[in-house]
């Protein structure tokens, strides 16, 4: 098969690791910047230039698109599926995936675990909006961050009220959630493929550290799900219509709680944790889809 890996950078290891697995398996693959394709759309024969040729007889496309470029990456991705060729994650469901309010709505209407979470059009009724939640400690997020920054735990109802008021004030829009304090400072992460848990991680933030992010000094370790653990990843990447997914989630007192799902996980973390080959589980998702 012909696969082409859709990414800003091959030198990054899940790039690295995809094209490695595909190579090993015999297909024929190639890394495709997202940014240098030019969409050529009409009637009929919808097809993509990039850098000097038409790219032509794609069997399959391994979607890694980056926050930052979400929108181009995204229709080039549906510009592919135009042209028939499967996509390990579907551009609709990319879309959805970056939008934080709009993916726990879903994840709600699939009555998944979540933390109680309330969103509000800078509302004055800054008392109200934490009361929603149960009160401090609160947990307050910036719509767009990833990677834990703008992430910040309220401890008492005056830093909760001044730190809402504050983004507010600068038009910046957030989420208010209530802390899961029993989930201590972890979060697991769960690697979907096609339906399948096929790995997963604890993160633990360091001393003293609420966020668990990897990137804020937390460590990963590999851990064996509970049945209701796995149920819980597997139904969340369903919901998004994700065939490749990481889900987040906090142990609680109530059972697991979906932080959110990632639709370009890293492999890096995954592998190094749980001594899986997860890039070949993705390799061979295509072939069964071929
Ligand atoms: P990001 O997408 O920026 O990583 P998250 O929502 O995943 O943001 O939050 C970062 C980390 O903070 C999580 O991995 C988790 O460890 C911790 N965290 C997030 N929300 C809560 C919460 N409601 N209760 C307790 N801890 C949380
Ligand atoms: N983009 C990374 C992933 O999806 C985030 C890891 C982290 O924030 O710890 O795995």
């Amino acid at each position: 098969m012909k696969i082409r890996i859709l990414s800003r950078n091959p030198k990054l290891y899940s790039t690295r690791r995809l094209v490695e697995a595909a190579k090993k398996r015999h297909h024929e693959v190639e890394v495709i910047d997202p940014i240098k394709c030019d969409l050529i759309i009409e009637k009929k024969n919808p097809c993509i230039y990039y850098k000097g040729h038409f790219l032509e007889d794609t069997d399959a496309v391994i979607p890694r698109i980056g926050a930052s470029v979400t929108f181009y990456g995204t229709a080039v991705v549906r510009q592919f599926e135009m042209m028939g060729v499967f996509t390990t994650t579907e551009s609709q469901a990319l879309v959805r995936s970056r939008d934080k309010l709009r993916s726990l709505q879903i994840l709600s209407r699939a009555r998944l675990g979540l933390p109680k979470t309330v969103f509000t059009n800078y509302s004055k009724d800054v008392h109200e909006i934490i009361e929603h939640v149960g009160g401090a400690p609160v947990i307050i997020k910036l719509l767009e961050g990833t990677q834990g920054l703008g992430v910040v735990l309220a401890e008492t109802q005056n830093a909760a009220e001044s730190v809402i008021e504050a983004f507010n004030g600068l038009q910046a829009r957030v989420i208010v959630q209530e802390f899961i304090k029993e989930a201590g400072g972890a979060d697991i992460r769960a690697f979907v493929v096609d339906g399948q848990v096929v790995g997963a991680m604890k993160r633990q933030g360091k001393e003293g550290e609420f966020r668990s992010n990897l990137h804020r000094g937390g460590s990963a370790s590999v851990i064996q799900l509970t049945d209701e653990e796995e149920n819980a990843a597997i139904k969340a990447a369903k919901a998004m219509a994700l065939g490749v997914a990481g889900v987040d989630m906090l142990q609680s007192s109530r059972g697991p709680l979906i932080l959110e799902v990632n639709s370009s996980p890293g492999l890096e973390g995954i592998e190094a944790a749980t001594g899986k080959d997860i890039a070949k589980t993705i390799i061979r998702y295509i072939e069964r889809n071929e």
